[in-house]
């Protein structure tokens, strides 16, 4: 079918230790409910501030996390509840990739073993067959395969995130969920990693969930966009339209942000800063937990928590979690709180 994997209703809850005399049992919602779909061979882009929960969610997509609540699909299974064996041979179709390449490889082990270690632990081939499936994968990822028994030290942060890719391609995954996996380069050496994961993604036929706090990334990766904001997705669309259209108060403040493109073009864009109280996430607002910041909210805000629906006129595919959206082109800076709280 059309959707590789699909999330519902997924909530992932913390413990947090409280400091002080005082014993607390507060509960972190660093998920709180999120519904979506992903298609087979897109790229579907995440995107939020720090701390909105895009890395708990995508550990739960992968599940590298028990869910607290919801469930999963993929493909045909729900993974919701397999345990880790029965999750195994899952584990080959399902892969991620991470912000820190460095960190995630042992650095006393040989890169060849390192990117090799998914055959060993799934059983296939002998090790002179491992071994040229290794030096193809670095040949194909851009590392020399001749250096096939150098240590990560001798990487630079770019190749590093190179053996991640590598390593997660080995056993030929349809969904690879990158979590932030050009955030930790230098600026420079975000443009090659990109590339090669947009041509990976043809030559191997893979569906990617593309984790990222830069919106101009996502932009230039994502066939469709979720914007999530504490723990929930407040807008979902194709990429442009996210751009172009764009319904939900809290997405235009995050695009507000965004240089334009060309620097020659006059931005006649306003940046809407955001005043009132800054939530967090031990501590939601009630309603739209949006409403404290929203230059477009109004009494209701505070009473309904807004579901994730299709935009009227839209078709079915956008969808904003928003009682009163933004209409297209309405200037949101123009807007007044109307909440006094
Ligand atoms: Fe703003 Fe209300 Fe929409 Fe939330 S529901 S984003 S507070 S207008
Ligand atoms: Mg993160």
């Amino acid at each position: 079918s059309e959707v590789l994997l699909r999330a519902q209703d997924v909530v992932k809850s913390f413990p947090v230790r409280s400091s002080g005399l005082r014993r607390t049992h507060d509960v972190v919602q660093a998920v709180a409910g999120v519904t979506l779909e992903v298609r087979r061979g897109e790229t579907l882009g995440l995107v939020g501030e720090t701390g909105c929960g895009k890395s708990t969610l995508a550990r739960c997509l992968a599940r590298l996390y028990d869910l607290t609540s919801g469930s999963v699909m993929f493909e045909d299974h729900d993974i919701t509840t397999l345990s880790g064996r029965e999750m195994r041979p899952l584990r080959q179709d399902i892969q991620m990739i991470f912000q820190d390449p460095y960190g995630s490889l042992n650095p006393r082990r040989r890169v060849g073993s390192i990117i090799g270690d998914p055959f060993v632990i799934h059983g296939i081939g002998s090790a002179d067959e491992r071994r040229r499936s290794v030096q193809e994968l670095m040949e194909r990822v851009g590392l020399n395969p001749e250096h096939y028994n150098r240590f990560p030290a001798e990487f630079s942060g770019g190749q590093r995130q190179r053996i991640g890719v590598a390593r997660a391609l080995a056993l030929r995954p349809k969904l690879v969920i990158c979590d932030e996996p050009v955030s930790a380069l230098d600026v420079s050496i975000q443009a090659q990693i990109i590339n090669l994961l947009i041509d990976l993604q043809d030559d191997f036929g893979l569906t990617y969930v593309f984790i990222s706090h830069d919106l101009s990334v996502i932009r230039h990766v994502s066939d469709r966009i979720a914007v999530m904001h504490l723990g929930k997705i407040a807008e979902l669309a194709p990429a442009e339209q996210l751009f172009n259209r764009t319904r939900h108060p809290y997405t235009r403040s995050l695009l507000s942000a965004l240089p334009h493109a060309d620097p020659d073009v006059a931005d006649s864009r306003e940046r809407i800063v955001l005043v009132g109280d800054l939530p967090t996430p031990t501590n939601p607002p009630s309603g739209c937990r949006f409403h404290t910041r929203c230059p477009k909210a109004r009494e209701d805000c505070a009473l309904i928590d807004p579901p994730l629906v299709p935009v009227l006129g839209d078709g079915s595919v956008h969808e904003t979690a928003c009682l009163h959206p933004l209409e297209v082109g309405e200037d949101l800076s123009l807007a007044t709180p109307r909440v006094d709280d």
